[in-house]
């Protein structure tokens, strides 16, 4: 596939923001380039590359550099992806329904038409309405949340949307870690047209420092490079994150979940409120309840906050999972309500 006849025109046109600072190595440096204060703590911008992070990352994930590129939160991804690939009012993209809502928002600001694909009874996307709604449309990139946001489940057969798309695939793996499936990203290799997103957000728990990465071919990664705002990741939230990578505490911060979800999934069994927990394999539960004005009320009173998916999907709460005493403070609350 020609990723570059996927580009929107103006952009292939762009040269990327070059830092003469960031693409040479300096023994004592005397910086007066950037128009920065000299005093100060936090005086200097950041690295518009950043060299570290990638490196570190690659390392992680068995990539090369060259085909990451950090974001200020995947959301700032997503809307750079649908900048280098949607024509405003001429193309569209596709995504799933329901799903992450930050697809269609910078679609729609983009002016970008957003088409849905509805997901069946178990939330899975039926493969022949894929087809006819790509042939027909021909949208330039769909957005496949796995493990999907609200719905919890994954997809299989990714690499069907793979070979059956003619524009760009992103996978966006918020959730993968717990999961337990394995990521896309042993599949950039083979396919030209995928991106791979994931964030420290989630199985990090480092959302407050907004880092999320895009992982695809170098062609990919420098149209993304090209785009972004040259120093997108603060200083603050690079130094957080590499101290995260090294203290390397994913896998413990993943278990804590997955307990606390075990522990959560058996008492909301015995709950009389609900109608049916669905399937999940990531940190939250999309939960049907037999009256979910009932519940959603008596939890606002609680102040208890939770995610109300109804009416878009009936009767339905996404419930994301907390530490001990939050989840006890749920399970209480949805014993009472009768
Ligand atoms: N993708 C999905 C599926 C999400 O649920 C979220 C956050 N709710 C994001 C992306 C955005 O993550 P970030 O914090 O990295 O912007």
């Amino acid at each position: 596939m020609n990723i570059n006849s996927l580009v929107r025109e103006n952009i292939l046109k762009l040269q990327p923001y070059i830092s003469f600072r960031d693409h040479n190595e300096f023994n004592t440096p005397t910086f007066l380039d950037a128009n920065e204060n000299p005093f100060g703590e936090c005086n200097r911008y950041p690295d518009s590359t950043q060299k570290t992070l990638k490196n570190k990352l690659a390392d992680l994930k068995n990539v090369s550099p060259k085909q990451i590129a950090v974001g200020n939160g995947s959301d700032e991804l997503i809307d750079l992806i649908i900048k280098i690939f949607c024509e405003p009012k001429k193309d569209s993209i596709l995504m799933m329904n329901p799903s992450f809502a930050m697809y269609g928002f910078y679609a729609t600001i983009n002016e970008n038409k957003v088409l849905q694909i509805n997901l069946d009874e178990n939330f899975e996307i039926v493969k022949d309405d894929f087809l006819k709604i790509t042939q027909e449309n021909l949208p330039k990139v769909f957005f496949l949340c796995s493990p999907n946001n609200p719905t919890g489940n994954s997809t299989e057969d990714i690499e069907f949307y793979l070979q059956n798309f003619n524009g760009i695939v992103v996978v966006d793996e918020a959730y993968i870690e717990f999961s337990g499936k394995k990521s896309s990203l042993e599949l950039l290799d083979q396919y030209p047209n995928l991106i791979v997103l994931q964030t420290f957000s989630k199985a990090w728990g480092i959302a407050g420092a907004r880092v999320g990465m895009a992982y695809a071919s170098e062609e990919i990664i420098k149209l993304i490079n090209t785009v972004k705002a040259p120093y997108n990741v603060n200083v603050l939230s690079q130094e957080l994150i590499l101290n995260s990578l090294n203290e390397n505490k994913l896998e413990e911060n993943v278990n804590k979940i997955l307990v606390e979800r075990a522990w959560l999934q058996d008492q909301l069994k015995t709950i009389d409120c609900i109608e049916k927990v669905f399937p999940t394999d990531a940190n939250f539960f999309l939960i049907k309840m037999k009256d979910v004005n009932k519940v959603y009320e008596k939890m606002l009173v609680q102040e208890i906050l939770t995610s109300r998916r109804d009416p878009a999907i009936s009767g339905c709460i996404r419930i994301n999972i907390g530490n001990r005493q939050e989840n006890e403070k749920l399970i209480n609350l949805l014993q009472n309500v009768i």
